[in-house]
């Protein structure tokens, strides 16, 4: 299975356009030792040939330019994108399914909840409700990715409840009607003869009932918005905490670094970095911490072989 990193920041992207945070600054004056990043992409194929989209970031259609592997083949109108699959509402994992418009037939795989939202909360969504073909997640359920056509991929993905909630555009009556448990999943992918990765660009804590994924898997992809808790509201004087945006941070001690001190099998990045995270600099202390606990922080255009 290949794995390819389309996009590796948070909402916003790295710099974000009205952000003059340090990092942000610093990326656009040149002296920042460290990349800029598109918002979160992740594409998946087991033949080389079709591709899977892991959440559907409003930065697709650049992401797809840089990817020639995404390039529509011979005929006008023929995707090498099978079909997508989603994680959560938050809008930097929905909007690029409008980027999507253009009346191509598409696949999507989401939890029932999250189908309802994009159905039935949000008008803007209407421009693409046509072009889909829904297939629901159900938790602990693993199915077979197939592609809008039907052929089978070979790509087995399990969806797993994480402990989140649904995001502040879903109003507060519908968000009330919907099983709190399909706002957020970590997605578990493998296929024959290949390795196995685990998706989680959102985290809000660490629990045990998903804990024995992670401990086996080869890849893993997790939630690495924010260094602390209280970043957001230090840089901008207020707002909310890692905590309340559905983020556990990196630091500290209920930060993931340290609750999985322990993991040891597979190979561990930070995704969906925000643009106020430290880790984005390379010359940081933050920065030497990730890499001396032996993880990585995901850059655009990485690709792995599982
Ligand atoms: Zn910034």
């Amino acid at each position: 299975m290949r794995v390819k990193i389309l996009g590796s920041a948070a909402g916003g992207g790295f710099p974000q356009w009205n952000c003059a945070c340090p990092n942000c600054r610093r990326a656009r004056d040149g002296t920042l030792n460290g990349s800029v990043r598109t918002q979160v992409q992740v594409a998946v194929s087991h033949d080389d040939s079709s591709w899977y989209l892991l959440s559907a970031s409003p930065d697709l259609p650049r992401q797809i330019e840089a990817f020639p592997k995404l390039h529509p083949t011979a005929r006008s109108r023929e995707t090498p994108i099978a079909a997508l699959v989603l994680p959560g509402a938050d809008l930097d994992q929905l909007l690029g399914l409008i980027m999507l418009r253009e009346s191509q037939p598409l696949r999507v795989y989401a939890t029932p909840s999250i189908r309802r939202i994009i159905i039935e909360n949000n008008i803007i969504f209407a421009m693409v409700r046509n072009q889909i073909v829904w297939e629901d997640l159900t938790l602990g359920k693993e199915c077979e990715l197939t592609s809008v056509n039907g052929e089978k991929s070979g790509i087995r993905c399990l969806p797993f409840a994480l402990s989140g909630s649904y995001p502040h555009f879903v109003s507060g009556e519908m968000a009330a009607s919907l099983p709190s448990n399909e706002a957020l999943l970590g997605l578990r992918l493998e296929a024959p003869g290949s390795g196995t990765l685990i998706y989680m660009p959102g985290a809000p804590s660490m629990e045990a009932a998903w804990l024995q994924h992670l401990e086996n898997c080869d890849l893993l992809l997790l939630d690495g918005t924010f260094w602390t808790d209280d970043e957001l509201i230090r840089i901008q004087g207020s707002g909310r905490s890692a905590r309340q945006m559905g983020h556990m941070p990196i630091s500290g001690a209920e930060g993931s670094l340290q609750k999985l001190a322990d993991l040891r099998k597979p190979r561990k990045i930070f995704i969906h970095v925000n643009n106020t995270n430290p880790i984005l600099d390379e010359d940081s202390a933050e920065y030497r911490q990730v890499r001396e606990a032996g993880w990585e922080v995901a850059q655009d255009g990485q690709e792995f072989t599982l």
